[in-house]
């Protein structure tokens, strides 16, 4: 995950507003969910200018891509090396800030002896929510 923080962007108005949509949630949206919040603040916007507004300011450390099962990718406004853990019933994804990342890969330079330059890790479960939902029928994602 790439560091660059308060680096100075030149910021369309598009990507301005791409930033403060995802900076305002917690849930990693999606592209296709960013579309949705984005398309309320600026009605001509296209899918293709989300996204491609979405990888600049991935390219440009500001937010991060994840690499969380799923056919879509998401996206998140905290680049701090975290965690996930995402819902198996509902596809909600959370933030997981009590295990550290860099903990890990520092047990396994100690361990191993090697230069560890990155590892995946995701968690799988099922969130408060769905659990006291109890057994109702996964949602089809
Ligand atoms: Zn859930
Ligand atoms: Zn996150």
């Amino acid at each position: 995950m790439v560091k660059m923080k308060h680096k100075k962007i030149r910021m369309t108005r598009q990507r301005g507003v791409i930033l403060e949509e995802l900076r305002a949630v917690k849930t990693h949206p999606t592209a296709d969910e960013m579309y949705e919040k984005v398309k309320k603040r600026i009605p001509r916007i296209s899918l293709a200018t989300v996204y491609r507004n979405l990888e600049v300011l991935c390219g440009l450390g500001v937010i991060q891509k994840l690499d969380i099962t799923g056919r879509q990718k998401r996206f998140d406004a905290d680049t701090s090396n975290h965690y996930h853990i995402k819902c198996i019933k509902c596809g909600k994804v959370d933030d997981l800030y009590s295990a550290r990342p860099d903990a890990i890969e520092k047990a396994v330079e100690d361990h191993r002896g090697y230069e560890v330059l990155g590892h995946r890790l995701e968690f799988e479960g099922i969130c408060p929510k769905c659990r006291e939902a109890g057994g109702k029928e996964p949602d089809t994602q």
